[in-house]
């Protein structure tokens, strides 16, 4: 029988029914659970005779935003891309102010942000079966083109000095006490090996040991023309109950060459879960009653899914020095929105200043660079809204208790006004709003908070309250180190690498970098 994707996908250029299947043996390999993979990075005991380099990055989307403010500040770096350092056509979604922390760095022009972005929307709506809309403005509604920036940032790059390697597979690299040589065509050596290969990077691989993911996302949508004109967006609407035991969400905006639309779902990755392509027949069947259009007015530009797994142990560090995750290699994103653009957006400046001082100090070792990845409260923490926002596949919950549970929490939120809600949309969740938002949910909906226990599993909600303690202690501790920034220069380099480390670590762990970047 011939699938609706077969009869709206066949043809489109980029082959999107191999790309489909493709993304769909990716999860099969997450849903299977650990397969051996021969190791990529070895250790030796040996000196390097010469290092080349202070920096290879190997993978060039987000990697090369950090390839870009690496080499500006006088660094030798050289980027290596198994394929065509090229964006995406399809728009990353973010907010404005965000996006302009890229123009403080100096690492575009505002004219060439203003070229980047390809759209901008407003409002955008939240609403859950069964509860009234709330509309937010000026947030994630400015859509950047991948293909643009990157193409910006590569001339950036290539005169400022840097040195591209383009179809060159990163394969392996062994690390020496004084570099790492990465196998390439040509070898390369250097001080630093970046891992920008996103989140099926070799090393990530190896340093998870074949770990199944502790949860997933599944993403599957389109951009296409023929909807009724409409210049607003939705940011997490859902308007049906739990199917195949999954909560669907909704996402849709204005993008320059017609509308996205995206159908996403929270799961494990436990065997019996439904493929992409099975969400993507039942994307085609529910878009109608979503955007109320008919399939037969659509004009699909480009089909978008994909997979998204996560770990608990996020952001991660390697185990070997000289050695570092950034993007979606890390796990830094958060595992409710998974904007790894964003969240790198977001990190650059921490990332930049402290690989700058991090080679400046020769701070190079697994500890030191542990503290470029370190643990973040507020990203543990959304560990249990994205479990309360799916369901365990034998578990026995009410088909509609999801959007009743949001309804109430987003409309508590929307009451509190666009301080807490705001960042929280942007993925930044800040102790104080948390709070008010637990309380005030606790005490207008006592019986839904009651609920979530059994839903999350006490062992999830009891992890879930160490993180929240650390999230208090560290905003806690975050508003103090202002001073301490002033007496540094007292401190030997290694000893003011860790106390800039720390303080960074107080700030955007408990998500006091939001107000830096939004005035
Ligand atoms: C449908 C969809 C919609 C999204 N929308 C948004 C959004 O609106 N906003 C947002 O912030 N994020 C969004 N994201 C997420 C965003 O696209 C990712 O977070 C981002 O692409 C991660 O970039 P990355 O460089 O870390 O990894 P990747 O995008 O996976 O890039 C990895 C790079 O490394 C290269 N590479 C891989 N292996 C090797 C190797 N062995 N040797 C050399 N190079 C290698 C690849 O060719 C690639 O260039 C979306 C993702 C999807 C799928």
């Amino acid at each position: 029988m011939t699938c609706l994707s077969e009869l709206m996908l066949e043809g489109l250029p980029g082959h999107p029914l191999q790309a489909l299947a493709k993304a769909d043996q990716l999860w099969h390999q997450y849903r299977s659970g650990p397969t051996p993979q021969p190791p990529v990075i070895q250790v030796s005991p040996d000196r390097l005779s010469q290092v080349d380099w202070d920096v290879i990055i190997a993978g060039g989307t987000l990697g090369l935003l950090l390839a870009v403010a690496l080499v500006q500040r006088g660094w030798r770096v050289a980027l290596v891309e198994r394929g065509q350092l090229r964006g995406r056509d399809q728009e990353w979604n973010i907010s404005r102010r965000e996006l302009e922390t890229l123009v403080q760095l100096g690492i575009l022009h505002q004219a060439e942000l203003e070229q980047a972005i390809y759209s901008e929307y407003n409002p955008g709506r939240i609403q859950f079966l069964g509860s009234d809309p709330i509309w937010v403005r000026d947030v994630l509604n400015v859509g950047v083109s991948p293909a643009v920036l990157l193409d910006q940032l590569k001339t950036t790059f290539l005169a400022a000095g840097g040195y591209l390697l383009e179809q060159t597979p990163f394969t392996a690299a062994t690390i020496h006490p004084n570099g790492v040589q990465v196998q390439a065509r040509p070898p390369l050596s250097a001080r630093l090996l970046v891992d920008a290969m996103g989140h099926t990077s070799p090393m990530v691989r190896q340093a998870r040991a074949g770990q199944k993911p502790d949860g997933i996302c599944l993403v599957v949508g389109t951009c296409a023309t023929g909807f009724e004109p409409n210049t607003s967006g939705d940011l997490l609407v859902s308007f049906t109950p739990l199917r195949h035991q999954c909560q669907y969400f909704w996402e849709a905006f204005p993008a320059r060459d017609g509308r996205t639309t995206y159908l996403f779902t929270y799961l494990d990755a436990d065997p019996r879960r439904l493929t992409l392509s099975q969400l993507f027949e039942d994307y085609w069947q529910l878009l109608p009653d979503y955007q109320g259009v008919a399939l037969a007015d659509l004009k699909i530009k480009r089909a978008l899914f994909g997979c998204f797994p996560c770990y608990r142990q996020s952001p991660l560090r390697y185990p070997w020095g000289r050695t570092l995750a950034v993007g979606d290699s890390s796990g830094q994103q958060s595992p409710l929105s998974f904007g790894g653009f964003g969240a790198m957006v977001r990190h650059l400046h921490r990332l930049t200043s402290g690989i700058d001082e991090a080679l400046t100090w020769d701070c190079l070792g697994s500890r030191a660079l542990g503290q470029l990845q370190a643990y973040q409260p507020n990203l543990a923490v959304t560990w249990l809204f994205q479990r309360a926002m799916g369901a365990g596949v034998d578990q026995v919950i009410a088909d509609q208790h999801i959007n009743t549970l949001l309804g109430a929490i987003f409309s508590d939120m929307a009451g509190l006004g666009p301080g807490t809600l705001t960042p929280f949309l942007q993925d930044i969740v800040q102790f104080p709003a948390l709070t008010r938002v637990l309380l005030t949910t606790a005490v207008n909906h006592p019986g839904l908070i009651a609920q979530i226990i059994p839903q999350v599993g006490l062992d999830t909600l009891v992890k879930w309250l160490g993180h929240y303690g650390s999230l208090a202690s560290y905003s806690g501790l975050a508003s103090l180190t202002t001073p301490l920034t002033s007496v540094d220069q007292i401190l030997p380099p290694l000893g003011r690498y860790y106390l800039h480390r720390w303080i960074d670590a107080l700030r955007y762990g408990s998500g006091q970098d939001y107000h830096r970047s939004h005035g």
